[in-house]
């Protein structure tokens, strides 16, 4: 894919970049890696110092990072200071928290002192997808630079200003120019960076595919991987929930950024006597947002992030009709070949169809209906994924035992799946491994090492 910023609304090339060539590639790897051994050895405090000026440029620059955003891949300029926000919450969070998660831990033995110190790996590569160009970076970049490590960033291709108005903070904040750099390579280059001894690791948030490709890679140089590969949640409504507050919320969270989100709720599985009044008050909610330019202040949902993806889902849905799925709300693109896609609610989805098994990265709410709660917990088990799920209903005990029984990474009762920078974040199943965020996020990239003295 060549690397442009492409106004998802207009269609016009806003900006072309020349990809890097392996010798500038390999130049700035080599940078990278000779600031490692320099980074490692500075103190905690003066990580935080700079962490904090990064969170503070972020807050300063929030109006021209949305704006970046909403030209590059559509997202409104109200959501993008939204997420440049929260990139500022997640570096200072990271700056005052990394030290105490970072600790050496005591371990009782025969030994006289025996602990497990947390050190530094080096150069981490960080490949990154376009649908929270700044918030999927950052949960990285944070914990990966308090932490001592060094930040290589290959980000989505059609996000490369993204890329570089992140790098231009890191730098700006003070942080040595070589221990986070902005790559402009397309996927090819992975294999090749891999390769090298010198990249420790690589983190993946990105399609099945990408993930699969690239632990494939670093399997074979023996390299740690963690990988985030999105889902399809279940939202588990019960009769006994709000039905209330649960439509709205199912509203909102299948319309997060126009339906491109790994941890927005796709299966709505709904206990069979509510489901009829819940379709009709989520379909309510659904036709209240509002699109258009998400250059707009109030702009609510813009198009895709590409036209290429809205053809894709368009394909999805039309093949789950054709296998029996039920339109209960239309939408969906005008015509093919544009990006905007409006919500839609597809109702009787059934094993055999597409909607069933795929992942649909778009505002397409899939409504199952459920016999009781144990049925529910089934169909939302009956899934190749496993990132996130909710449950709802009034009787929290009873939510709280099915959350235990849903197979995902984080289950919310009452509540949308979110992300914050205090709890780990990641999937099981084809969702993929690893975590991020909290205390186990930034021990994935560091060694973690016995030391015994006898
Ligand atoms: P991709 O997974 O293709 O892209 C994500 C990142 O991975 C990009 O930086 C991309 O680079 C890179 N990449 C892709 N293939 C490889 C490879 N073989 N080796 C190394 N790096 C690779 O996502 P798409 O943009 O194509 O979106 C397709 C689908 O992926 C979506 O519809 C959605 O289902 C899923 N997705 C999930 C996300 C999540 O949050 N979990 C985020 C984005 C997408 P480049 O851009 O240069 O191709």
């Amino acid at each position: 894919m060549a690397i442009a910023s492409i106004n998802p609304y207009t269609g016009r090339v806003e900006r072309k970049f020349r990809a890097f060539s392996w010798p500038q590639t390999e130049r700035i790897l080599t940078q990278a890696h000779r600031a490692a051994a320099e980074w490692r050895t500075t103190t905690f405090a003066h990580r935080a110092q700079l962490m904090h000026r990064a969170a503070d440029l972020l807050r300063e620059r929030q109006d021209e990072l949305a704006r970046i955003m909403a030209l590059e891949m559509g997202k409104p300029v109200v959501d993008g200071r939204a997420e440049v926000l929260k990139c500022a919450l997640c570096c200072d969070y990271y700056a005052d928290h990394a030290e105490e998660f970072l600790a050496d831990d005591p371990i009782k033995t025969e030994a006289q002192r025996s602990f497990i110190s947390h050190e530094p790996i080096g150069v981490v590569l960080a490949v990154m997808p376009w649908n929270f160009p700044f918030w999927q970076v950052v949960r990285f970049a944070a914990p990966a630079l308090m932490a001592g490590n060094v930040g290589l960033l290959k980000h989505a291709s059609n996000v490369p200003q993204c890329a570089l108005a992140l790098e231009k903070i890191y730098h700006d904040a003070g942080f040595p120019a070589a221990t986070f750099r902005a790559l402009l390579v397309g996927s090819d280059m992975v294999e090749k960076l891999l390769e090298d001894d010198r990249v420790r690791a690589v983190t993946l948030t990105g399609s099945e595919l990408a993930g699969a490709q690239v632990a494939a890679t670093a399997g074979r140089q023996i390299k740690k991987t963690v990988l985030e590969l999105g889902g399809s949640d279940a939202f588990i409504v019960l009769a006994d929930a709000d039905l209330e507050l649960a439509a709205k919320t199912a509203a909102q969270t299948r319309m997060i950024n126009a339906g491109q989100s790994c941890i927005a709720a796709k299966r709505f599985i709904v206990e069979k006597p509510v489901v009829k009044e819940f379709i009709s008050k989520m379909k309510t909610h659904l036709l209240a947002f509002r699109t258009g330019d998400p250059l707009d202040e109030d702009t609510q949902y813009g198009p895709l992030a590409r036209p290429d993806l809205a053809d894709e889902i368009t394909q999805q849905v039309e093949d789950s009709i054709e296998q029996g799925a039920k339109v209960e709300l239309h939408g969906g693109q005008s015509k093919p070949g544009t990006a905007l896609f409006r919500p839609m609610i597809l109702s009787n989805i059934k094993p055999k169809q597409r909607a069933y098994h795929e992942e649909l990265f778009g505002p397409v709410a899939l409504i199952l209906e459920a016999k009781n709660a144990e049925d529910a917990v089934r169909l939302a088990n009956d899934s190749r994924f496993g990132l996130g799920g909710s449950v709802w209903t009034r009787d929290v005990k009873r939510g709280e035992a099915l959350a235990r029984q849903v197979e995902a990474g984080a289950v919310f009762v009452n509540s949308m799946v979110k992300s914050s920078p205090e709890m780990p974040f990641g999937g099981v199943k084809k969702s993929g491994y690893g975590r991020e965020l909290s205390y186990l996020g930034i021990r994935e990239f560091v060694n973690q090492k016995s030391i015994w003295i006898a």
